[in-house]
């Protein structure tokens, strides 16, 4: 392990993803992190690689994101061709670990090198450099998704994910939350309290009037406008209630429900 604690990511476990994690780096398995937007995937990641001491090289996937931005590309430099690996190369090389956000958001030929390096021969061929890189053990291939976005033309393949061992996230339970939520931000924790609580009623809205429940990630930026001194309800209208849904009457409804918790 290097680095010191401070260089470490704060990350509050939730249950056994910690222990999971180190397995599967051990053991040269790819994981794939399941769970809504905001639940604390992406924080996990950097706070693992930290504690292996492994360089992360993130990405965030996007419908236009072809095999190509993660492998490499040549670029022209000052009148020469020269090649630039891209970030999941970069990772092999150096024994890094590669972390693909959404990766049912990119496009279909991106799983093609994800396969070769997600079985025992974990390697990457580069076509266009003619290289076969052995990918190191000390590398290590994260994906994520996000199983509630009901669109079945962006599910992972079951040749993809039968890939990767798996992990659910999901929001942490009411006590962990509110502690992540006073360390975030700085608000003392009695005062997360009932955010905490009314993120919890939000959530039991999802698939009714809201297609999302409100993730830990607004908690924080709500708790952390309410540090900086705005009042309450403004800060939960900005934080907890816009970014929720542009419907007039499903606002009115949760501005009821913000008046009934606080
Ligand atoms: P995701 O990748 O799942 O979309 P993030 O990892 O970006 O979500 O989490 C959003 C924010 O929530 C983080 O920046 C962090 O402030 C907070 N967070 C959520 N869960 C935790 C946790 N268990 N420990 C520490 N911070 C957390």
């Amino acid at each position: 392990m290097s680095g010191t604690q401070t260089d470490i990511p704060f990350y509050m476990p939730v249950g056994n993803e910690c222990r999971l994690f180190e397995l599967a780096f051990r053991h040269k398995l790819p994981l794939l992190l399941k769970g809504p937007t905001g639940c604390g995937k992406t924080r996990f990641v950097a706070h693992m690689a930290a504690r292996m001491g492994r360089p992360l090289h993130t990405v965030s996937c996007h419908d236009d994101l072809t095999a190509a931005d993660l492998t490499g590309r040549y670029l022209l430099k000052g009148g020469d061709t020269i090649w630039a690996d891209g970030p999941l190369t970069q990772a092999v090389r150096t024994g890094g670990m590669c972390y693909l956000d959404e990766v049912v958001e990119a496009r279909k030929d991106v799983t093609v090198v994800l396969h070769p390096l997600t079985d025992d021969r974990r390697i990457l061929p580069l076509d266009r450099t003619g290289e076969l890189l052995d990918a190191p053990d000390e590398f290590m291939l994260i994906v994520s998704y996000n199983p509630g976005y009901q669109n079945v033309l962006k599910q992972l393949k079951p040749s993809t994910r039968q890939r990767f061992v798996a992990i659910e996230f999901d929001f942490p339970p009411a006590d962990i939350e509110r502690k992540v939520v006073a360390t975030e931000s700085g608000l003392p924790e009695e005062q997360v309290v009932s955010l905490v609580m009314l993120a919890q009623k939000l959530r039991a809205m999802k698939g009714h009037d809201l297609e999302e429940g409100v993730s830990t990630r607004l908690l924080v930026y709500c708790a952390t406008l309410i540090n900086a001194g705005l009042p309450v309800r403004e800060a939960v209208q900005a934080a907890m209630i816009e970014p929720l849904t542009d419907d007039f009457d499903v606002k009115k409804g949760l501005d009821e429900l913000v008046v009934a918790v606080f």
